[in-house]
């Protein structure tokens, strides 16, 4: 299975409009984060977690052309505001796209978007999409080949929202604590992708060292952090890892597991 970073920054991305921190004006290209979202290729069915305000460039980026499903974390801007930039992709493959997200968040989506769901938007064409709402495992198939997905409840502050489980990989983002009954869907892990937003401790997501305890809990074989802030340089938090297995995730960092 191939795992393909396309985002790993916070809601405004890094550099922020304005900034001239130690982050922002880094010259290392690991500290220019795009909003958060990852590419999945496994039995040759593409898969996306999230559709982030920086959809499209992250796809020219990374000479994506086709996505088969979209699985959505929650409705956050950040996360799903890229939706309407899937257009090509419809018109290229000429398909619709299933998206799966929890209640709350599919109902956000017919909000935010109602032209998606109506006939009166002409013209530039209207993403073509089909809505599924989960509540457990389920699987996505396309040529006679499966793909399971196990949704992971956690909480984003109040709101519960969704991790994925696929195969031995678990992507969490922007969580701010996992219920106990999560953790056993968490074993035997090769690879962890967690939210890790800043240093200080923050009221919706996991800092840097609530993840980290996060990550030793867990106990996967690797772990990747995502979804950081500008108050973290990249070159900073690796050293600060070394030897433990856990990395900062980047920008085009693409596993293998
Ligand atoms: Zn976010
Ligand atoms: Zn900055
Ligand atoms: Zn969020």
């Amino acid at each position: 299975m191939e795992l393909l970073f396309l985002g790993t920054g916070t809601s405004d991305g890094i550099p922020v409009i304005g900034c001239d921190c130690i982050s922002c004006s880094s010259k290392d290209v690991r500290d220019r984060r795009t909003r958060s979202s990852v590419y999945i290729r496994e039995n040759n069915i593409e898969i996306l977690i999230d559709a982030s305000t920086d959809l499209r460039y992250q796809f020219l980026r990374e000479g994506i052309n086709n996505i088969d499903f979209i699985l959505f974390t929650h409705h956050h801007a950040d996360h799903i505001y890229g939706l309407d930039d899937i257009r090509p992709i419809n018109q290229k493959w000429k398909k619709k796209i299933c998206c799966y997200g929890n209640n709350k968040t599919c109902n956000d989506i017919r909000k935010k978007f109602p032209y998606f769901f109506s006939c009166d938007q002409l013209g530039g064409g209207v993403p073509q999409i089909n809505l599924h709402e989960i509540e457990g495992p389920f699987t996505v198939e396309k040529e006679n080949k499966k793909v399971s997905i196990i949704p992971i409840d956690v909480y984003h502050g109040k709101i519960r929202i969704n991790g994925f489980r696929i195969n031995n990989m678990a992507y969490i983002t922007d969580a701010s604590s996992i219920p106990e009954s999560s953790y056993d869907l968490l074993k035997d892990l090769d690879v962890l992708v967690i939210n890790a937003l800043k240093y200080k401790s923050h009221n919706t997501h996991f800092s840097v060292e609530e993840a980290l305890m996060q990550a030793e809990r867990i106990a996967a074989k690797k772990t990747y952090l995502t979804h950081m802030c500008h108050s973290i340089k990249h070159r900073k938090l690796e050293n600060s890892l070394k030897n433990r297995s856990i990395y900062p995730a980047y920008d085009g960092l693409n596993i293998i597991c």
